[in-house]
């Protein structure tokens, strides 16, 4: 942070570091208030936390950062697990997409069982079941053809 930003209050005061008696507070925490130092100041998307509002607001998957790590596996295994079924017509597509769509959504529960916090749960198991069903379907639709008897005209 530049000299400039520094709220004026801030130098006057000779105001000091909540965690630091020692050290001159450059900056205040946007959501507590408390006065930070250079040391603890943790910018975050353009605003400046303390150490311990930033550890809160990480864990709780309020930043941007933690929520988009999160989406973008989930949303995608979604997507290519809807897609394998029109994909079935297609054998091979429909494999590919059904097996994508599966990996994709136990990455996803594995990242919402180490932050249980976030949302999307269901919509990965959704897109586990999905993808499940696709592959079920085309074994059925394989075994089926191959049991037929062979159409003669
Ligand atoms: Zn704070
Ligand atoms: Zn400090």
């Amino acid at each position: 942070m530049s000299q400039a930003e520094v709220p004026a209050a801030v130098l006057a005061t000779d105001a000091r570091c909540a965690y630091h008696a020692n050290n001159q507070a450059v900056a205040t925490c946007e959501r507590c208030g408390d006065f930070v130092c250079a040391l603890c100041s943790t910018p975050s998307e353009g605003r400046c936390y303390c150490a311990a509002c930033f550890d809160l607001l990480y864990q709780r998957g309020s930043l941007w950062m933690t929520q988009r790590s999160f989406t973008l596996p989930d949303t995608a295994s979604f997507t290519l697990a809807v897609l394998s079924l029109p994909g079935l017509c297609f054998y091979g597509l429909g494999v590919i997409l059904a097996v994508v769509g599966v990996v994709l959504g136990v990455m996803a529960l594995k990242q919402i069982a180490a932050q249980p916090d976030l949302p999307g749960r269901k919509q990965a198991i959704a897109a586990i079941a999905v993808g499940v069903c696709s592959l079920l379907l085309l074994g059925i639709a394989l075994v089926g053809i191959s049991l037929l008897p062979p159409i003669t005209i």
